[in-house]
């Protein structure tokens, strides 16, 4: 077990696919020879210890580079259970020592030719440039904040590269007119709904097509998730080429798991070029969860921020990941998710705000069954600034069963079910009706839900009980609500949004 790090164990180091020369060699054997036994080092040959608390990230089973992902809790990584959650120990440790806002930084995806090398050579050259002499004056001056300069000096340029230049910093977006028609009516100061549509599991489109016509009058943008519990099934930007076809706004869900750096681009670019305006990345379900045989479950290519990142840059500055200049840019809404009940609600709200600062302009939340335990995370996220710079969607999902409930509540990672709401379930099973039950426990929540101050509005994932969604809009009273979003509050709108003045988008 390595010495510094509360990882369980050594990895293998990742290797060089050729051969490098001796003194390369030499130098990345010392360098695992010293961060091996310390801090579990894989060698990934793109350093982050100084970020990240000397603990390694590349323990996380997912490769993850800028924190945790949505099933971290503080027992275990849902991914391998055997050990913890290494993202949880970092902010764990890094809110410890006062270092939390260093992980505000948008770091860069693995430089895949630097693997298996060593990280020292790029440090020790970056000194060479800022100059020995430089460096000693400035971490011996004495000055406020010289030490903080000098080593950014020499660390920076080598953990943001010229092709990335990740800061902490906000990124508002580049354009004022709303591209879709969420994000029209959310910027209307609308309490908006979005439901989900389980992609179907074959090629017969008819059920599916069934469902967005029975939802889109009801709501204002449709998901279609990207093999989500990493179970393949029609694609998420098929599924919205056809909600298009029909008229409907879709939000293209769109996973790292499944994409490296170069489909990832190529596949937004492809999309908006069809019309679809709404983009929702996620870093993915673990392959652990799929019915396997498993994948290769160690490493993604890029995360979810990372994804932001690249994405509104290509929107914003019409630049692809590798600088060349894209003449007709792709337009898009772009959202995340945030998970309020994983980890420490404190953890989550630093990371929903790097979230926001790389490009998320919307967040559909995992599920919620507890909406007083909300305020929680909306005060944090909110003492983070960032309540006027995203709209916050609330994921509800009516239960159709006990089963589901209990299943919920022990597998899904993020997701916690109260005892009251499963003892309801419970009961409802034994008399009968646990559907109409499961429906009454939603309502509620959006009862709830709705005056939360921040939320913009809901995310129905009714998981293959799409003709619920109706019901639940109409009894919840949801036909076209003003919300209690930040826009609205700026701009005194107040009064109720006549059901039919909520006019179609043109643009897609
Ligand atoms: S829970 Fe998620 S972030 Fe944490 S170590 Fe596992 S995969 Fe990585």
């Amino acid at each position: 077990m390595p010495g510094l790090t509360p990882g369980r164990r050594y990895q293998p180091p990742f290797m060089p696919f050729k051969r490098q020369p001796f003194k390369k060699r030499a130098l990345a054997a010392f360098e695992l020879a010293v961060k091996g036994p310390l801090f579990g080092c894989r060698m990934c040959g793109n350093c982050l210890l100084q970020e990240t608390a000397l603990i390694c990230p590349m323990e996380c089973p997912k490769g993850l580079r800028n924190g945790p992902c949505g099933g971290s809790t503080p027992e275990k990584c849902y991914v391998d259970e055997s050990r913890p959650c290494i993202w949880y120990k970092i902010y764990e440790r890094s809110f410890k020592l006062g270092r939390e806002a260093l992980l505000l930084e948008v770091l860069p995806p693995l430089d895949w030719s630097k693997t298996g090398t060593d990280a020292w050579s790029d440090v020790f050259e970056q000194a060479g440039k800022v100059g020995i002499k430089n460096i000693v004056t400035g971490l011996t001056s004495g000055e406020g904040g010289a030490v903080t300069r000098t080593l950014d000096s020499v660390f920076k340029p080598v953990r943001q590269p010229d092709w990335w230049q990740g800061d902490a910093e906000y990124h508002a977006p580049k354009y004022t007119a709303p591209v879709s028609e969420l994000e029209r009516r959310l910027k209307a100061g609308e309490f908006v709904v979005a439901a989900e549509v389980t992609p179907p599991l074959s090629i017969n489109t008819d059920k599916l097509k069934q469902n967005i016509k029975l939802l889109k009058p009801h709501v204002a943008a449709l998901n279609f998730t990207d093999g989500s519990s990493a179970v393949p099934r029609l694609s998420s930007w098929a599924c919205s080429q056809i909600a298009l076809e029909l008229g409907a706004d879709p939000i293209m869900q769109i996973t790292g798991r499944d994409h490296t750096r170069v489909s990832l681009q190529s596949s937004v670019m492809g999309a908006s070029a069809l019309g679809v305006r709404n983009v929702l990345c996620l870093t993915g379900d673990s392959m652990v969860l799929g019915p396997g045989p498993q994948g290769r479950m160690d490493i993604v290519d890029i995360d979810s921020i990372q994804m932001l990142w690249i994405l509104r840059r290509m929107r914003d500055e019409g630049k692809y990941l590798d600088g060349r200049e894209i003449k007709n840019p792709p337009q898009y809404f772009l959202g995340a998710a945030a998970s309020p009940f994983a980890s420490n609600m404190k953890f989550q709200a630093l990371r929903e705000q790097k979230k926001v600062n790389a490009g998320a302009q919307f967040f559909q939340t995992n599920v919620v069954f507890d909406a007083n335990a909300l305020d929680g995370w909306l005060n944090e996220i909110a003492k983070r600034d960032i309540l006027d710079k995203v709209y916050i969607m609330i994921g509800v999902t009516p239960l159709k069963s006990y089963k589901t409930a209990a299943y919920m509540d022990r597998k899904i990672p993020g997701v916690f079910v109260p005892k009251h709401i499963l003892n309801r379930m419970e009961t409802a099973k034994e008399k009968g009706n646990e559907q109409e039950e499961g429906l009454q426990i939603a309502l509620e929540l959006v009862e709830k839900i709705k005056t939360k101050q921040g939320v913009s509005g809901i995310h129905i994932m009714a998981v293959g009980w799409e003709e619920i969604v109706p019901r639940i809009v109409k009894e919840a009273g949801l036909c076209n609500r003003l919300g209690s979003n930040a826009d609205n509050r700026k701009s005194g709108q107040l009064d109720e949004l006549v059901p039919g003045q909520v006019t179609p988008m043109t643009s897609f």
